[in-house]
């Protein structure tokens, strides 16, 4: 062998072994497109057929982007005429059960936990249908507006916090919501106009609220709004007590449009759901309930009571359905998440 030709082969080995070292060292390229597949999958085998309202908004339908500065009197309440046709959201009041009451609407809810010492009442759905639904819907099942004594705003939106003002005003019920949300409402006084009760009891991570021996406890789930609330507490099956796990906040409202901050964004939200499964697993749920009833089919499973005779409960859906919940938030929710890795790699 010539000594030239060793001289080649050396450098050619070189040459390979520097190629090799790049190789080794070069991140592999992410399949961005396979990496959203994967996280829609995982939300769709979640969601099975229980939670096919929560999978469509959260991962199919197009969420909405920016941020919200805006601080216009919304129409409804500038003109009332302009308010949704009733019967796009009007619904029956329905004892679901022993001393839990549904006084909500078609899409959104709100929830009657009766004490032996007065009532708390979770969300208050629009300043245009709170004074029908939930005030004529207890009285409809029996139930008196003014042991109203607490009132959890799952978060600062008007479908939530539309009859706070009203009932705070009304029977002097003790308002609570998350810091954030509060500090949302003040900033607004034009897009609260009527549903702006006065700042009262600020939520914080693991309160308690306790009425006649009964209490919720509340779960700070930031990602929704900055302040959304989730919650656990308990309610009576013909006797039997039935642990809840309650979901505050669900569709990606947060600014989402860019990867910063819609990454962190996103992350925040996630986080705030695997916390809510781990609350929700260490009281054994076997209830989930939303403040949609798109997201935990409220307005069916309230029909469906009727014809519940010795059968289970149509809210009785098992611990490991309540877990797949959060895991559809948490999936689709990570699929967009992709979406602005994807971007932001691209630029
Ligand atoms: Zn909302």
């Amino acid at each position: 062998m010539s000594s030239r030709h060793v001289a080649s082969t050396s450098a050619f080995l070189i040459a390979c072994a520097a190629a090799a070292l790049l190789a080794a060292q070069a991140p592999a390229r992410r399949d961005f497109d396979a990496e959203y597949r994967a996280a829609v999958q995982a939300a769709k085998d979640a969601a099975g057929f229980e939670f096919l309202g929560t999978l469509v908004r959260t991962c199919l339908l197009p969420q909405s982007g920016g941020e919200n500065t805006t601080d216009n009197v919304p129409d409804f309440v500038a003109n009332p005429a302009k308010a949704p046709a009733r019967e796009t959201w009007y619904a029956d009041p329905a004892k679901v059960f022993d001393d839990l009451y549904f006084v909500g609407g078609k899409v959104h809810s709100s929830w009657a936990l009766t004490t032996r010492d007065g009532i708390i009442l979770i969300d208050t759905i629009f300043p245009y249908n709170s004074e029908e639904l939930i005030v004529g819907g207890m009285q409809k099942l029996g139930l008196d507006p003014k042991q109203i004594k607490y009132i959890i705003i799952s978060h600062a939106h008007t479908d939530h916090i539309g009859g706070a003002e009203m009932l705070q005003k009304k029977y002097g019920a003790r308002v609570v919501m998350g810091a954030p949300d509060w500090d949302t409402v003040e900033k607004y006084p034009n897009r609260y106009k009527t549903m702006a009760p006065k700042r009262d009891i600020v939520a914080t991570d693991g309160m308690k609220i306790t009425l006649g021996g009964r209490t919720v406890t509340i779960w700070t789930t930031p990602g929704h709004t900055p302040g959304t609330l989730s919650y656990t507490f308990t309610a009576l099956d013909r006797g039997r007590t039935v642990n809840i796990a309650y979901s505050g906040g669900t569709a990606f409202n947060f600014v989402n449009n860019t990867p910063d901050p819609g990454i962190r964004n996103f992350q925040i939200y996630i986080d705030s759901q695997k916390k809510m499964a781990a609350k929700a697993a260490a009281v054994h749920a076997t209830v989930l309930l939303s403040n949609h009833s798109e997201f935990d089919d409220a307005y069916n499973k309230n029909r469906m009571l009727a014809g519940r005779g010795k059968g289970p409960h149509p809210y009785e859906i098992g611990e490991e359905w309540v877990q797949r919940y959060f895991a559809v938030m948490q999936d689709c929710a990570r699929a967009a998440q992709i979406r602005l890795e994807q971007r932001q790699g691209a630029t």
